[in-house]
């Protein structure tokens, strides 16, 4: 195995919560490497080495011609030919169709009812931040130490970025997953067996990192409701949904907590 695939982790990027800042992989990520050389031309900055440069090109060729996709099947000249730009209506039609089913999917109807009442949360929560920092502030004895009430401040700043950055990625990878779900069975060409096969895994990948999504938000909303019992009702609402959605979502996609996600679920090779 060369040098190369041990820097970046293949597809890792596919089934991770976009959060680079907290992601602990950002040096094996290809998608990374790339945004952040994209950042300093933007900026008018040199690329970093062209030797990085031709690691990275490199890299991605030599993935492309290890993809299954490509190393086991050929798809025959129909599937590159002049015709495969002309609209087809009956794809389309069946597209169309899926995607109004996994709008009308209960998963994805929760998972929008969560997002959309996570966003009212936050909005309606802040004076109650506020009076608990105030409490804190002014508690005599004070409850903590200059440098934990600090610590306490961040670590309460953070249970909310959990809560507001899954908020909105749950919806998305349910919807994704449940896309996945719904394609239908249909014996096809080779091709089609292996985009449908594809599209399965996906379904799972993606019900996996909403899976995980959910327990960490569980986590933090429960965290949350013992610094705010103003909050109670409310958040016990909001981990009443997250546990119908992460039932519901093992129940759909029994493969999903078994999915291993390239770089999170595998042991990583090392640098
Ligand atoms: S794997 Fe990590 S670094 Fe790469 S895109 Fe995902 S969160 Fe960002």
């Amino acid at each position: 195995m060369s040098s190369r695939k041990q820097r970046f982790i293949p597809g890792i990027y596919n089934y991770c919560d976009y959060w680079c800042e907290r992601c602990a992989f950002t040096r094996r990520c290809r998608n990374f490497a790339m945004g952040r050389a994209l950042d300093r031309q933007v900026r008018g900055e040199p690329p970093i080495q062209d030797a990085a440069n031709a690691e990275f090109w490199n890299d991605l060729a030599e993935e492309l011609r290890e993809t299954a996709l490509f190393r086991s099947h050929d798809f025959g000249t129909d599937f590159f030919s002049e015709d495969a730009d002309e609209p087809d209506p009956a794809w389309e039609a069946r597209e169309a169709a899926r995607r109004e089913a996994v709008e009308r999917h209960a998963l994805c109807r929760h998972a929008r009812e969560y997002m959309r009442q996570v966003a009212a949360w936050l909005k309606s929560a802040e004076a109650d931040l506020k009076a608990y920092a105030r409490s804190l502030a002014e508690s005599d004895p004070p409850p903590f130490a200059p440098d934990d009430l600090e610590e306490e401040a961040r670590g309460v700043g953070e249970l909310m970025e959990v809560v507001s950055w899954y908020h909105t990625l749950i919806p998305t990878k349910i919807s994704r997953a449940v896309g996945g779900l719904l394609e239908r069975e249909e014996a096809g060409s080779p091709a089609a067996n292996i985009l449908r096969e594809s599209r399965r895994a996906d379904a799972n990948g993606s019900g996996k990192v909403a899976l995980a999504a959910i327990e960490r938000s569980i986590a933090a909303w429960l965290r949350l409701r013992e610094i705010l019992p103003a909050q109670e009702s409310a958040i016990l609402n909001l981990l009443a949904l997250l546990d119908r959605l992460r039932r519901g979502l093992r129940a759909a996609l029994p493969g999903a907590e078994s999915f291993r996600r390239p770089g999170f679920d595998d042991e990583p090779e090392r640098d």
